[in-house]
């Protein structure tokens, strides 16, 4: 299998004019393998465009459109998260001595936009896309925010059904059989 690396870009091969980039996303490309907490769903696009300025540092302005296949932590059911984010990076070359000069880094700041670095030669769009998706999907991972999850008993998805088994809390609770004890105290 030929390796596809269009979402690799050689710095220097970037024209004056700028560089539009308009690809659709494989989860080689953008590094996904060995990623097994989430999925790229087929049909995600990366449109964006690239212009290269002073010293090799690159402005990359556009859009990610794709969606992840994840699965619900409460019910583990499979589902899809949209990611739509208009991207504003700009990325230095990183220096070998790291010199960083004090004007360049005030004027950045002022600039308020994203800032990463390259090596030098490429540019590898599918990292940036990767960081992009690990930014988008959130620590809980939830089909929807009101997901009533699994049954603990039976299994069943208590989304779709409504199983007769008792509430976890009441049987394994401590304070169930407590209180028997001082009913029948009392009698
Ligand atoms: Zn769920
Ligand atoms: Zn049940």
């Amino acid at each position: 299998m030929s390796e596809r690396r269009v979402l690799v870009i050689d710095v220097s091969r970037i024209p004056s004019e700028g560089l539009e980039v308009q690809e659709s996303l494989e989860p080689g490309e953008v590094h996904l393998e060995g990623e097994d907490s989430f999925d790229l769903a087929p049909g995600g696009r990366l449109k964006c465009r690239l212009e290269r300025g002073e010293d090799d540092s690159v402005h990359l302005r556009g859009r990610l459109s794709a969606r992840l296949a994840l699965q619900c932590g409460r019910c583990l059911e499979p589902f899809s998260l949209p990611v739509e984010q208009d991207l504003d990076l700009f990325y230095l070359r990183r220096r070998a001595e790291d010199e960083v000069e004090e004007e360049d880094e005030v004027e950045l700041a002022d600039r308020d936009m994203v800032i990463a670095y390259h090596d030098g030669d490429e540019l590898d769009l599918g990292e940036m896309v990767r960081e992009q998706f690990f930014l988008t999907v959130p620590l809980k991972r939830l089909c929807r925010e009101e997901c009533r999850g699994l049954c603990p008993a039976c299994g069943s998805n208590r989304n779709h059904v409504r199983c007769e088994c008792p509430p976890p809390e009441a049987a394994a609770s401590p304070f169930g059989s407590l209180r028997k004890l001082f009913e029948d105290k009392d009698r």
